[in-house]
């Protein structure tokens, strides 16, 4: 997909403050840390459009971004700060539940996993109710370059096994350093919402 156009439009915290604009859009989820700002800005070609918080533990938001004025990216709260309340916590799920559970124009959800490390009982549950509903859903291993080349089919399985992924369930290998797995994501992406 050519980029003609990346923009931040808003951010939210309940449904109210979602966009008006009824395009389709494609969510990202993942473990705070785990390169959900570095593939944003990878798949939209900019330096620092999508900015991790630099406070981890604070509320956490939803970042709504305008790709070419024909989809949204939805960059959702990052999960899995050791060091934050179980209110906290309990807050976070409330609001990116409520995006995925109600949200009528999400047709695409990314869920991010660090490729050197086996998924954390956050992102099997996560998987899990990912692969319970409906609506299509993408696993990507990011910082594909930290591993050796030699490496990767067995961190791909282990990935596949921890999750219990389905034998035709996606996961792609992905880079920000080295773009490595950007063409093969967009193209799931036009897939699925038909650009
Ligand atoms: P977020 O909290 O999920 O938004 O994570 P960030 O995108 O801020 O990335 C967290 C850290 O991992 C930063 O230091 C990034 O530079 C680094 N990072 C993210 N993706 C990659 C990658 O593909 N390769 C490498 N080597 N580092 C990465």
């Amino acid at each position: 997909m050519q980029i003609k156009e990346a923009k931040y439009e808003t951010t939210a915290v309940k449904p109210e403050q979602y966009p008006k604009r009824y395009l389709p859009e494609v969510a990202w989820v993942g473990r705070s840390n785990v390169g959900k700002s570095s593939i944003i800005n990878a798949l939209l070609y900019r330096k620092s459009l999508a900015r991790a918080s630099a406070t981890p533990g604070k509320t956490r938001e939803i970042n709504f971004y305008l790709v070419n004025e024909a989809l949204y990216f939805v960059d959702l709260p990052g999960y899995g700060y050791a060091r934050v309340s179980q209110a906290a916590k309990e807050a976070w799920g409330r609001m990116i539940e409520t995006y995925l559970q109600t949200r009528e124009q999400l047709q695409l959800i990314v869920m991010l996993v660090d490729i050197r490390h086996a998924p954390s009982n956050e992102d099997q549950v996560m998987y899990a109710w990912l692969a319970a509903q409906e609506r299509p859903s993408l696993v990507v291993a990011t910082k594909l370059d930290k591993i050796p080349r030699g490496q990767i089919p067995i961190r791909l399985r282990t990935i596949r096994e921890v999750l219990g992924m389905a034998a035709e369930a996606p996961v792609i290998p992905f880079s920000a350093v080295t773009g490595q797995g950007r063409d093969e994501i967009w193209r799931q992406i036009e897939g699925v919402i038909g650009l």
